[in-house]
C-alpha cells in the first residue's frame, strides 16, 4: 500500500445524487492506486459508497466503529478489517493515528466534527498530515466563509487557511496527496568551486 487515507463523509447520501457517485469514484481511485482506506466502518450513506467501491477494486479498507453504532450504521462486514472501538473518542483517535492524510467529502454534523477535529489538531501541532476538503458543488463554501469570518474577527491567523486544502473534484484528491505522480526529481545542489 502506498499510503492510507482517512475519509470522513456522511452516513447518509445527501440530497445531491452526484455526491454518491463522487464517493464511489474516490473509493475506486483509492483502491486502484493501492491507497489504503480508513473510515467509520459503516455500510450506509457516502461512507458505505466509498468502502464498497474501494473493496471492488481490491483495495485495503479498514473500518473503525464504536460498539454502540455497530447496528445503527450497519457495520460493514465485507471490508478488510472492522475494528470495534470502545467509544467515539477512541474511534476518532485511532482513525487519526492510522491515517497518513485526511479527505473530507460532504457530510452532516458528524463529518463537521471530524473535519474540525483534524484541522484544530493540526493547528495545535499534534499532527502535520495533509487535509483535503472536496468541495463538491460548492458544498464547503459556507465553511470557507466561516473561516474567513473567524480570521477577519482575529480569532485565528490568516495562516489558518493553509491548514487544509480545498479541491473541486475527486480526480484532484490523490494528486493533491502526491499519489500517482512521478517521484520528484532528486534535488541537486551544485558543489561550491
Ligand atoms: P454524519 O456526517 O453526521 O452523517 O456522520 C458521519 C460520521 O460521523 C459517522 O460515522 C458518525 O458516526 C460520526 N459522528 C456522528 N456524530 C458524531 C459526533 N458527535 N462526534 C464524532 N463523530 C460523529
Amino acid at each position: 500500500m502506498a499510503i492510507s487515507i482517512c475519509v470522513f463523509c456522511g452516513s447518509r447520501y445527501g440530497a445531491d445524487s452526484r455526491f454518491r457517485a463522487a464517493a464511489a469514484r474516490l473509493g475506486e481511485l483509492a483502491g486502484r492506486a493501492r491507497v489504503g482506506l480508513i473510515y467509520g466502518g459503516g455500510h450506509v450513506g457516502l461512507m458505505g459508497a466509498v468502502a464498497d467501491a474501494a473493496i471492488a477494486e481490491g483495495g485495503k479498507v479498514t473500518g473503525l466503529i464504536p460498539s454502540r453504532l455497530l447496528e445503527r450504521e450497519v457495520g460493514h462486514r465485507a471490508i478488510t478489517e472492522l475494528i470495534v472501538t470502545k467509544d467515539m473518542f477512541e474511534r476518532k483517535q485511532q482513525m487519526i493515528d492510522r491515517a497518513d492524510a485526511f479527505v473530507i467529502l460532504p457530510g452532516g454534523l458528524g463529518t463537521l466534527d471530524e473535519l474540525l477535529e483534524v484541522v484544530t489538531l493540526r493547528q495545535l501541532g499534534y499532527h502535520a498530515k495533509p487535509i483535503v476538503l472536496v468541495n463538491l458543488g460548492g458544498y464547503w463554501d459556507p465553511l470557507a466563509a466561516l473561516v474567513d469570518r473567524v480570521i477577519e474577527q482575529k480569532f485565528a491567523d490568516p495562516s489558518a487557511r493553509t491548514l487544509y486544502r480545498m479541491v473541486d473534484t475527486i480526480e484532484e484528491v490523490l494528486p493533491a496527496l502526491g499519489v500517482g505522480q512521478p517521484p520528484a526529481a532528486p534535488l541537486r545542489v551544485a558543489r561550491a568551486e
